[in-house]
């Protein structure tokens, strides 16, 4: 695993003015990775979270510019043409991406970003912002990953194969990311990103 120097927001300094960093929380769906980012944001609130587009019906519970902005296949495609999006890409059916002007915004009021994406899109920033830094989550093993997905209980079954294939080529690309962390235990999982950010 590679090391990569701990984000020191204790120094930004008079001389150096506060750095705003982007972070790419990448990892197949089911493995819970927006759960380690929900408790991350709870216990840093100076994190800024960028809420994404998709064109997938919200789930029960799910809350409009909180969860996502649920929006309709040609209002994306419109963000799409318009340049809106910083990267965006289809999963298990439905488009996804993140909005530009927020995350540019934040970055630059010296801000850490957070972004929470499937593989295609990490891709595209990695490409787009090479100093982001992605962490790419894990599970224990795959049969544990199907698990999880089958547990939430809000998917078809033909969602649930898709996410499953999808989740295979996901964690093929593992080694593609600056950090791997397993979620096994998800209190330790939450400490090793903490220890990332914050050292
Ligand atoms: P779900 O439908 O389970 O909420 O999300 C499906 C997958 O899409 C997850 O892996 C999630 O991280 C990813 N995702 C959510 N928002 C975005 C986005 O803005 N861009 C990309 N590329 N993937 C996203």
């Amino acid at each position: 695993m590679m090391q990569v120097s701990p984000i020191q927001d204790g120094a930004n300094t008079k001389e150096s003015p506060r750095q705003g960093r982007l972070i790419v929380l990448t990892g197949p769906s089911g493995v819970g990775k927006g759960t380690l980012m929900r408790s991350l944001l709870q216990r840093h609130p100076e994190m800024y979270y960028s809420v994404s587009v998709t064109t997938r019906s919200p789930r029960t519970g799910e809350i409009d510019g909180e969860n996502y902005y649920f929006i309709s296949r040609s209002k994306f495609a419109q963000l799409v043409a318009d340049n809106e999006l910083l990267e965006q890409a289809e999963f298990a059916g439905n488009f996804y991406g993140t909005p530009r002007q927020p995350v540019l915004n934040h970055i630059q009021s010296g801000q850490l970003v957070v972004l929470e994406i499937e593989l295609e899109g990490a891709r595209q920033i990695r490409t787009s912002f090479p100093s982001a830094l992605s962490i790419f989550i894990l599970p224990p093993s795959f049969s544990e990953l199907e698990k999880r997905i089958r547990s939430r209980g809000q998917d078809s079954e033909e969602a649930i194969s898709r996410r499953l294939t999808r989740a295979q080529e996901e964690l093929n690309a593992a080694d593609e990311f600056d950090i791997q962390i397993v979620n096994d235990d998800f209190d330790t999982a939450l400490q090793e990103i903490e220890m990332t950010l914050f050292g």
